[in-house]
């Protein structure tokens, strides 16, 4: 159970987007989701450095994982952790599609399918609406 002042507080921080993908809240019908990053089962807290705000897709595809399989090398690899990583480092933006820089940005990418057709189509119309690219902390 994530409190009001604390839900609050991760959303604040995240300036209302998602922490995987950098979709809006903005114009999105569904509520976010406050992730733990790593999850309750694996002892993961319910701390602001344990939380990131994610969009619904995010979220649900993330599930309990903290790792995927670089869909280059076939390693075990651990996932974007918005509190420890920055964006930037990982992933960089070409028009609507998510570009990995290493082999985490290709592993999140893999299983949070940040390319998938829908995000692409949904990312044009926030293109069209001054909302993508986020020009905060993506
Ligand atoms: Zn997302």
């Amino acid at each position: 159970m994530i409190g009001r002042a604390l839900r609050r507080a991760v959303i604040r921080r995240a300036a209302e987007r998602c922490e995987y993908c950098g979709l809006a809240q903005e114009g999105q019908e569904a509520a976010f989701h406050i992730d733990h990053i790593v999850p309750l089962n694996d002892n993961g807290e319910t701390t602001l450095s344990n939380l990131a705000l994610a969009c619904v897709s995010c979220s649900l595809r993330k599930g309990a994982a903290t790792h995927e399989s670089d869909p280059l090398t076939g390693n075990a690899t651990p996932l974007f952790h918005p509190r420890k990583d920055l964006w930037s480092d990982h992933f960089r933006w070409n028009d609507v599609e998510v570009v990995a820089l290493t082999a985490k940005g290709r592993a999140t990418i893999e299983r949070l399918k940040l390319n998938r057709p829908l995000i692409i189509a949904l990312r044009q119309e926030e293109k069209l609406r001054g909302r993508h690219p986020p020009l905060r902390i993506l």
